[in-house]
Order: C-alpha cells, then sequence, then structure tokens
C-alpha cells in the first residue's frame, strides 16, 4: 500500500516525515509519539480552498479530530474557522486565536453555561439539535440580553455507507432535527425573541468515500431551504458539515477539490450560487498528517497467534478497538535481512480489546520502531489514562525542523487533580 503524501523512505534513514528521521523523533523523544506533518495538513486543507475558490464559504475545521493547540492553530493562521463541540472545546479554539465569530457549535447536549460562554464571547452560529435545545438557548440569550444566532441541523435521513458508529444522518441516529419537523421548528426559531435564525446545517457521518451521500443530502437540503425561505425565513448560509474519509486501507476517497467542483455545479445548477457556504471537515483536513511511533516490546509467537506487544495501546489509539478501524502498520527501519510473518500487533493494556493491527505481515525485533500511519484524526483526541497510561507526546514536523508540540504525560499529571483521604484513624 502506498505511504499517505509527505511520508517516504531513505535509504539510510529509514521512513522519514517531510525532512525528518522518524526514527531520530522516537529515540530523542521516546513512543509512543504522535508526529505530524506541518505540509500535509495545510496540503489537505489547499484542495478544500481550491474547491471553494471565489466562493463565500467558510471551512470550519472540526476540532474534534485533533484539538492539540498547534494543531488548530495551524489551520486556523492557514484561514480555517472551527466547529466545536463542547466548552471544553471552546476555551480550545480561543486559546489557539480563532476569531469567535469564526466558531461554530455542534452538537446534541450543550448545557446552558456552555451556552452562556459562548454567547459571551460572540460565538458565530450554534447549529441547534433539537427543539428543546432551541428553547433552553432562547432561554439563555435572553437572560442575557442577546440574541444566538442559530442554525438548525437537519437529519436529512442519508445513508453515508460507512461504520454505523459515525454514521449520523440516518433516522434512527441521535443527531439532527427528522426532516418532517424543519419546517416547523424553523416557524418556531424565527419567532423566539432571543434567536436569530441565520442557517442550516447537516453532517451525514464520517469516512464517507464516494460523492453520492453528499449529492443526495445536498438536494435534501436545498428542497428545505426553499419551503423555509418561502415560508419567510431567510437562511443566510448552508453549513453542509463534514465527513470526507481518507485512504487507510487502499480506500479512494474523492479529492475535497473534485467533490466540492460537483457539489458547487449542483449548487449552481438549482440557483444557490451565491450563497454562503458553510463546511465542518475533520479527518481529511488532519487524518493522513500524522503517525503514531511505537517500540516493539516482545515478541510473543504461539501456536495460532504470533503476538508482537508494542508500547502503544487503546488508550493511545483508540480507533482499531473502538470501530474495528485499520490503520496501516509499517516499519521505521525496515529489516532487509529478515522475513516476514503474521503478527498481531497488540498494546499492553488489559484488555483483549486492545490491538491495533491483525495479522499484519512485519519483520520484526524487539527494539524496532512502528510506525502506525493516518493516526492524524480521532486518535490523540480520543487518547485517553486507561491503566494510568499518560498521553503520548506529539511533535510537529515543517520541512527539516520539528516541534514538540505536547509534552509526555507523566503519571502525576494524570492524579493531580485526585485527593488522598485524611489519615486512617
Ligand atoms: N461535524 C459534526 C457535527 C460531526 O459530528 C463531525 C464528526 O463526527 C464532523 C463535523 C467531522 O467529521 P469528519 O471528521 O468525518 O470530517
Amino acid at each position: 500500500m502506498p505511504l499517505p503524501p509527505f511520508f517516504d523512505y531513505q535509504k539510510e534513514r529509514g521512513l522519514m516525515i517531510e525532512g525528518v528521521s522518524l526514527q531520530q523523533l522516537a529515540q530523542k523523544h521516546g513512543t509512543p509519539l504522535f508526529v505530524y506533518s506541518k505540509a500535509a495538513v495545510l496540503a489537505a486543507l489547499a484542495a478544500y480552498q481550491k474547491g471553494f475558490a471565489g466562493r463565500e464559504h467558510l471551512i470550519c475545521y472540526a476540532m474534534k479530530a485533533n484539538s492539540t493547540l498547534a494543531i488548530l492553530q495551524t489551520l486556523v493562521r492557514a484561514g480555517c474557522g472551527l466547529d466545536i463541540v463542547s466548552g471544553g472545546e471552546l476555551e480550545r479554539a480561543l486559546s489557539a486565536g480563532v476569531a469567535p465569530t469564526r466558531v461554530i457549535f455542534s452538537g446534541v447536549g450543550k448545557t446552558r453555561s456552555e451556552m452562556r460562554r459562548a454567547l459571551e464571547v460572540g460565538i458565530g452560529c450554534f447549529n441547534v439539535e433539537s427543539r428543546a435545545e432551541l428553547d433552553v438557548l432562547n432561554e439563555v440569550a435572553m437572560g442575557m440580553g442577546l440574541q444566538a444566532p442559530v442554525s438548525i441541523r437537519v437529519n436529512p435521513n442519508v445513508d453515508a455507507k460507512t461504520h454505523p458508529y459515525i454514521s449520523t444522518g440516518l433516522k434512527d441516529n441521535k443527531f439532527g432535527i427528522a426532516h418532517e419537523e424543519v419546517l416547523d421548528t424553523y416557524a418556531h426559531a424565527a419567532a423566539c425573541k432571543g434567536l436569530r435564525v441565520v442557517g442550516i446545517d447537516c453532517h451525514i457521518g464520517s469516512q464517507i468515500t464516494s460523492a453520492e451521500p453528499y449529492l443526495d443530502a445536498m438536494d435534501r437540503i436545498l428542497d428545505l431551504v426553499e419551503a423555509i425561505e418561502l415560508a419567510g425565513v431567510p437562511i443566510a448560509h448552508i453549513d453542509f458539515g463534514g465527513g470526507l474519509g481518507i485512504d487507510y486501507a487502499g480506500d479512494t476517497p474523492p479529492q475535497a477539490d473534485a467533490l466540492w467542483a460537483r457539489l458547487l455545479q449542483k449548487l449552481d445548477t438549482r440557483g444557490f450560487g451565491q450563497r454562503k457556504i458553510l463546511i465542518e471537515p475533520g479527518r481529511s483536513l488532519v487524518g493522513n498528517a500524522g503517525v503514531c511511533l511505537t517500540e516493539v516490546l516482545y515478541l510473543k509467537p504461539g501456536e495460532h497467534k504470533h503476538f508482537c506487544i508494542v508500547d502503544a495501546a487503546m488508550n493511545d489509539l483508540p480507533r482499531p478497538a473502538m470501530y474495528q478501524a485499520f490503520h496501516q502498520i509499517v516499519p521505521v527501519q525496515p529489516r532487509l535481512d529478515a522475513s516476514a510473518q503474521a503478527w498481531d500487533v497488540v498494546g499492553p493494556v488489559c484488555e483483549s480489546g486492545d490491538w491495533l493491527g491483525r495479522d499484519r505481515e512485519l519483520a520484526v525485533q524487539a527494539g524496532d520502531c512502528l510506525a502506525v500511519l493516518s493516526a492524524g484524526a480521532y486518535c490523540m483526541s480520543m487518547a485517553s489514562n486507561y491503566n494510568t497510561r499518560g498521553r503520548a507526546a506529539e511533535v510537529l514536523v515543517d520541512g527539516e525542523t520539528y516541534t514538540v508540540i505536547r509534552a509526555r504525560e507523566s503519571a502525576e499529571d494524570q492524579f493531580r487533580l485526585e485527593s488522598l483521604l485524611p489519615p486512617a484513624r
């Protein structure tokens, strides 16, 4: 399988990310270590920017994919707004220097205090997911003497043909307001004194690898916009969410610019060419830009299975355990002298679900460094402290140089907020 852009093997130095040796990074900073290519992030963004050239638009990076401050800064400095889903993400977003008006707030369970804080800083838009949430937001905004800018997230009932856990646009998913209830909900929102309707929103799922679900969803959303505006509620922007897939296992999603060429053509044909477009891509901006480096601790050949035990685990990289997701795993310094055999690459966590890859043909020995590819999205941001394992360090590479953008978490960092009981009597 080919390597993602900005990664390649050099004869002596092994696997490189831009101009930096991954082996050297692992030696100097230890493992597990997440390493990202700034050029890869910016190239992924450039594909979207190319697609939208000359159009009024805002690319709101869905920061849940990877919310490390330096990654946010990289995207914000290159022109992105941000899509957030919690008060914590709002504080991160502000710390990364984004203008609050370029932040949109998604998610089904916003609390009153999160709403208050977002209104206080002047957030760009709330993507509201239920009638009950609309009412609470109205109340909170009126209490502050403000009007909350709102979009309603519509569930277009489109099958994104992706893993059930990352499909969000079907009737049975918890997200968005059902298609049939949308008109009434807009009429209600428009009548609320604490709300100002600014847009419509949808997001149909993640790791989508074809254009068709987007084209279907767009038709449904545009039908709704026509109906809502006919009923007298103007819609200033249309937000088509995120969801574009990346190549994990030979997947062939459309390029962002090619996808948007098709979608914008549909918008033009249907007479919405002048409308401001928002999108919320996450994975497709950062997923292929990162790797997780891990050291082989022990080899444990068995009767039926051979286990390659590494120092990264499900707490660092939860996607395989959570969604049976596939990540390519490659040696950082390939062994040309040894023959490969099939290994299950597993972590040290006390769960049988703690695996990173199954039946991988690898020529490895204890002490070798492996790279888990396409680990830029939904890995570090989903990492946990399970088994009191400190979260990994992170490095951002830029050409021949790099910056440590997150230090390795120590045991003390993990229990800093806990208290011991008073001495036993
Ligand atoms: N927008 C919303 C509302 C989401 O829930 C998500 C992901 O779950 C995204 C955007 C980003 O999706 P992706 O990372 O697949 O682009």
